[in-house]
C-alpha cells in the first residue's frame, strides 16, 4: 500500500472517532515510518512494507478506541517545548498557557525569583517557566512518582537545570522554612460527577489529576488555605480552575486574606486562572 492510499483509508477509518482524523491519521503514520509530515507529502507513492503497515493498524485502531493522539506519538507541545507525555501525566492544555504567562508578568520586576509548581505532571508549567527566566528557581512537586519521572526525563532532554523535581503530596515535600515568590498550579478541579470525565480524551487521563470532590473545589481550596506558609511577603498564588469557578476561587482568595485578587479568560473566553497576592 502507498503512503496516500494509507493515510486516505485510515482517514475514514477515525472519521467517527476523531474530530481531527486525518491530522491523526498523518502524524501516526509519521510514527511508523520514523520521518516527519513534509515527507508523507513528498512522497505519496512511496509503499509501506508489511511490518508498517501491521504497526499502523495497531496504533489506529487504539486511536479509533478512543486513546488520546498524544499518548499514543508520547509527547504533546506546550509553550514552544516538545514535552514527553504518557499515560501518568495529564495532556497539557493550551489554555494553561495563560498561567505560564500571568506568571511571567508577576515576576517581571523581580531578580532569581523562585517558584514553586505543586502537581507538575509532565512539567510543562515548570519547565516553560524555566526556559523563560534561567535566573529563577524552581521546585516543581506531583504525588506520582511516575509523572516526576516524566517530567524529570523532560528536564534532561530540554537541558534547563533551575528547576528541581519531587514526588510530593501537595507541599508535603517542601523543605521546612522554604518560601517562594511565587506558587503556580494547575491542580485537579473538575467535579466527580462531571459527565466530561467520561468523554473524549479525558476518560484516558489520570483520574487523579483532573477530578477534586464534588465541586471540584477541594483541592483549589486546600491550596488557597495553605499556600500563605510558603509564601514570601508580596508572594503571588496563581491557580488555574474550571470555566465555571472563577466566582468561587476569587471569593475563597478574598476570604483567606489574599489581595490584588483577579480571575483571567482563556482564548475561549472562559474564566481560566485567577491569582492574588499574600500581604504578609
Ligand atoms: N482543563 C482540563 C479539562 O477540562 C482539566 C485540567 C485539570 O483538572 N486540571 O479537561
Amino acid at each position: 500500500m502507498q503512503i496516500r492510499d494509507a493515510i486516505q483509508q485510515a482517514s475514514q477509518a477515525l472519521a467517527l472517532s476523531s474530530e481531527s482524523a486525518r491530522l491523526d491519521a498523518e502524524l501516526l503514520l509519521c510514527k511508523v515510518l520514523g520521518k516527519n509530515r513534509s515527507y508523507l507529502f513528498a512522497w505519496p507513492e512511496k509503499e509501506l512494507n508489511a511490518q508498517q503497515q501491521a504497526s499502523f493498524q495497531t496504533w489506529l485502531e487504539q486511536r479509533r478506541q478512543g486513546m488520546p493522539i498524544a499518548y499514543l506519538l508520547g509527547y504533546r507541545e506546550f509553550w514552544g517545548l516538545d514535552l514527553e507525555v504518557t499515560a501518568a501525566t495529564l495532556i497539557p492544555r493550551p489554555d494553561t498557557e495563560l498561567l505560564v504567562q500571568l506568571a511571567l508578568e508577576r515576576m517581571s520586576a523581580l531578580t532569581a525569583p523562585s517558584i514553586l509548581d505543586l502537581g507538575t505532571g509532565s512539567g510543562a508549567i515548570a519547565l516553560a517557566l524555566a526556559k523563560e527566566r534561567p535566573d529563577a528557581k524552581l521546585l516543581a512537586l506531583d504525588k506520582s512518582a511516575e509523572a516526576v519521572a516524566v517530567a524529570q526525563r523532560n528536564q534532561q532532554r530540554l537541558g534547563l537545570n533551575n528547576l528541581r523535581l519531587l514526588v510530593s503530596d501537595w507541599f508535603s515535600a517542601v523543605p521546612i522554612a522554604s518560601r517562594f515568590d511565587l506558587i503556580v498550579s494547575n491542580p485537579p478541579y473538575i467535579s466527580e460527577n462531571d459527565r466530561h470525565l467520561f468523554e473524549g480524551d479525558v476518560r484516558f487521563e489520570p483520574r487523579s489529576a483532573l477530578s477534586s470532590g464534588v465541586e471540584g473545589l477541594d483541592d483549589l481550596n486546600y491550596i488557597i488555605q495553605t499556600a500563605p506558609n510558603y509564601l514570601n511577603a508580596q508572594g503571588w498564588l496563581l491557580l488555574e480552575h474550571g470555566y465555571d469557578q472563577g466566582l468561587a476561587v476569587t471569593k475563597l482568595l478574598k476570604m483567606t486574606g489574599y489581595t490584588e485578587v483577579a480571575c483571567y479568560p482563556d482564548l475561549g473566553g472562559n474564566d481560566r486562572v485567577s491569582l492574588g497576592c499574600y500581604p504578609l
